[in-house]
């Protein structure tokens, strides 16, 4: 377990100082969220922005097995959100920050004439040598996934619905299940918990977070790893109840945003992965192989290639909005 990353020197100066604990590697990422790509002025509850711009980066760090630590946040503001949605927009974002006990050091504010702009980088620590990459999948390898799989998916269509843009504050889905896609769409929660139990016991070879959805995620693992893989469609927790259950293995695969971890475990350690990890399913859904081809086997039963579709998610709402 490494100890508590630092800050010896906070915000207020140029920059700010930090200290990762000895033996440990810092794990770096970055990602962008754009208005009308990755989040919708009309759709997305200002705090529900500020959770999702800091979720990606921590489900990055989870992915590599690592803790969270430090974050930085750039954020470039259209002067119609306002500074009430830029209070909301921060308060989604240090709220999910406290629970990972990942400390602001840095980031800068700027107001846009175009569309909103946020940029988040975080940093975590991971023992040196525990990092999980993409790479180390291994034919005869399990496959697991964390969670349930299209959920995210399913709750963004129900929020473009037309029917479904109700005022802010008073989203009522029709039933818990539905309620719960709609959460687990607007405030994803990242598997750091997961990733530091597989880094930390060394059971995983391989693993990547789900951002991009099922399909193309683990195409993204076996291509790093230069294996194939089979997955078995009856096997893909999904929300089948909500959904018919070709449409839900369809969000399962295409849907992106799970923030779930796909990983890889040797096969005489698949055995050590317990079915839930902190409330949370770990769930095997097929092997990985040498041959480099990627199959699904369907609800059928019968196999057929699987090929990398994500899913574009403003692709039918931003047409609908097209100037
Ligand atoms: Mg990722």
């Amino acid at each position: 377990m490494p100890g508590r990353g630092l800050v010896t020197l906070g915000i207020g100066d140029d920059a700010s100082l930090v200290r990762v604990a000895p033996g440990c590697e810092l794990v770096l990422t970055a990602d962008l969220l754009l208005e009308g790509v990755h989040f919708d002025f009309a759709l997305h509850p200002a705090e529900s922005a500020g959770h999702r711009a800091l979720a990606r980066s921590l489900s990055d760090v989870a992915a590599m097995g690592g803790t969270p630590r430090f974050a930085l946040l750039s954020l470039a503001v259209s002067p119609r959100a306002g500074r009430a949605w830029a209070e909301a927009f921060y308060r989604g974002f240090f709220r999910l920050a406290r629970r990972f006990r990942t400390t602001l050091v840095g980031g800068d504010t700027a107001v846009s004439r175009t569309r909103m702009f946020i940029d988040v980088v975080a940093a975590g620590e991971v023992e040196r040598g525990h990092a999980l990459r993409r790479c180390g999948a291994r034919p005869g390898d399990a496959i697991f996934v964390s969670g349930q799989l299209g959920l995210a998916a399913l709750g963004l269509r129900w929020l473009q619905r037309p029917r479904g843009l109700a005022p802010r504050g008073h989203v009522r889905p029709p039933g818990r299940n539905l309620a719960l896609a709609l959460h687990k769409h607007l405030y994803p929660e990242p598997r750091c918990a997961l990733g530091r139990f597989l880094s930390r016991r060394k059971l995983a070879s391989a693993a990547i977070d789900l951002s991009d959805g099922l399909a193309s995620d683990l195409a993204r693992l076996c291509q790093a790893s230069g294996v194939g893989a089979t997955i078995d469609a009856r096997l893909i927790p999904f929300p089948g109840v909500l959904v018919r259950p070709t449409e839900a293995l369809r969000l399962a695969l295409e849907g992106g945003e799970d923030y779930e971890l796909l990983f890889t475990v040797p096969s005489r350690q698949a055995k050590r992965i317990p079915p839930k990890y902190q409330g949370v399913p770990l769930t095997q859904i097929g092997v990985i192989t040498l041959k480099k081809q990627r199959w699904l086997i369907g609800l059928d039963g019968r196999a057929k290639p699987l090929a990398a579709a994500g899913y574009d998610h403003f692709a039918r709402a931003s047409s609908r909005r097209a100037p």
